[in-house]
C-alpha cells in the first residue's frame, strides 16, 4: 500500500514542518513528487534533497493564478497529479476582541482558499488523466474542538471538514478519495512560535502552556511526530478504493476522540 511509483504528488507548505516530512516519505515511497511553498528557493533546496526528479514550486496558495501555473508546470514536468496534499498554514494568536479583520481574512485565505483552490486544480487533472486520486487536507484536533485565541484557526479548520465531505462525494465517481488529516501538537515552526504567545496571553510559563494547555488532553503528555503525520498521509495516498473517503483522521494521541 505504501508504494508510490509511478504517482505524482504535489504538496503545498512544504519548505518546512509537516508538508517537508511528507513530501520527502513520499519521494522515498517512489513518487514524483512536487514541493510547493511561498517560500520558493526552500521549497527548491527541499526538492533537490528529496531526488527521484522532485521539484520545487514557488507557490502562494491564495493566489489563483499561481496555484494554476504550480499545477501546469507539475503536469508538464511530472505528469498529472494523483496525490494532492493541502498543508501551507499559519497560525495567528489573539483573542476574538483584539483581532484584525485583515487577520481573520489572512488565515481564512490560506487555510480554505488554499484548500480549495488546490483541490479544484487537483481534481481537473485527476478527472482529465482518469486514474482516480488522492486528495488530503490538512485539518487539525482543532477541526473537531475549539482553543482559545485561535477563533479564525479552528474555524477554518472546521470548514476543511466539510469541503473534504463534498470533494469526496463529488469525486466518487472519479475514484478521487477525500480526506483530512487531523494531527495534535507537532512541534514545528508553526508550534515553536505560538508557545511564548500562549504564554504571554495567559500568564503562565512557557513549560506550562505545553504541559497544561497543548498536551493537557492527550492520553500520554507526549507531542504527535512528524513521523506519526508522514506514515498517516502515505496510508491515504496508497489506500485502493473509494471505502475511505470524506473521513478525518485524528492522529492527536487521543485528545480527541470520535
Ligand atoms: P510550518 O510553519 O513548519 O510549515 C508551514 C509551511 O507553509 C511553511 O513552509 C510556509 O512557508 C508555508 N506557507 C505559509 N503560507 C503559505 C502560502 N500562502 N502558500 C504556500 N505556502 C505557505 O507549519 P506546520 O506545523 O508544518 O503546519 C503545516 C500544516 O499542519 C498547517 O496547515 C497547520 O495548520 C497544520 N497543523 C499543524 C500542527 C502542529 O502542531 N504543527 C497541528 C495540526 C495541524
Amino acid at each position: 500500500m505504501n508504494d508510490l511509483k509511478g504517482k505524482v504528488a504535489l504538496v503545498t507548505g512544504a519548505a518546512s514542518g509537516i508538508g517537508h516530512a511528507i513530501a520527502a516519505a513520499y519521494a522515498a515511497a517512489g513518487a514524483r513528487v512536487a514541493v510547493a511553498d511561498i517560500a520558493a528557493d526552500k521549497a527548491e533546496a527541499a526538492a533537490q534533497v528529496m531526488g527521484n526528479g522532485a521539484i520545487g514550486l514557488a507557490m502562494d496558495v491564495t493566489d489563483e493564478a499561481q496555484v494554476e501555473d504550480g499545477f501546469a508546470r507539475t503536469a508538464r514536468e511530472l505528469g498529472p497529479v494523483d496525490i494532492l496534499v493541502s498543508n501551507a498554514g499559519i497560525q495567528i494568536i489573539a483573542p476574538v476582541v483584539d483581532l484584525a479583520f485583515a487577520d481573520w481574512k489572512r488565515m481564512l485565505a490560506i487555510h480554505m482558499d488554499g484548500a480549495f483552490l488546490t483541490s479544484r486544480a487537483a481534481m481537473r487533472q485527476m478527472i482529465a488523466a482518469g486514474r482516480g486520486g488522492s486528495i488530503i487536507l490538512m485539518g487539525s484536533a482543532h477541526s473537531h474542538v475549539a482553543s482559545k485565541f485561535k477563533a479564525p484557526y479552528v474555524a477554518a479548520k472546521h470548514g476543511l471538514l466539510g469541503l473534504a465531505r463534498t470533494l469526496a462525494k463529488e469525486g466518487a465517481a472519479n475514484r478521487i478519495r477525500a480526506n483530512v488529516i487531523c494531527p495534535g501538537f507537532v512541534r514545528t515552526p508553526l508550534v515553536e512560535k505560538q508557545i511564548p504567545e500562549q504564554a504571554k496571553e495567559l500568564g503562565i510559563s512557557e513549560e506550562d502552556v505545553v504541559r497544561n494547555v497543548m498536551l493537557r488532553d492527550t492520553v500520554d503528555g507526549e507531542f504527535t511526530t512528524l513521523q506519526d503525520i508522514a506514515d498517516t498521509a502515505l496510508f491515504l495516498a496508497g489506500f485502493g478504493s473509494n471505502a475511505l473517503t470524506g473521513q478525518s483522521l485524528l492522529v492527536s494521541h487521543g485528545w480527541h476522540m470520535q
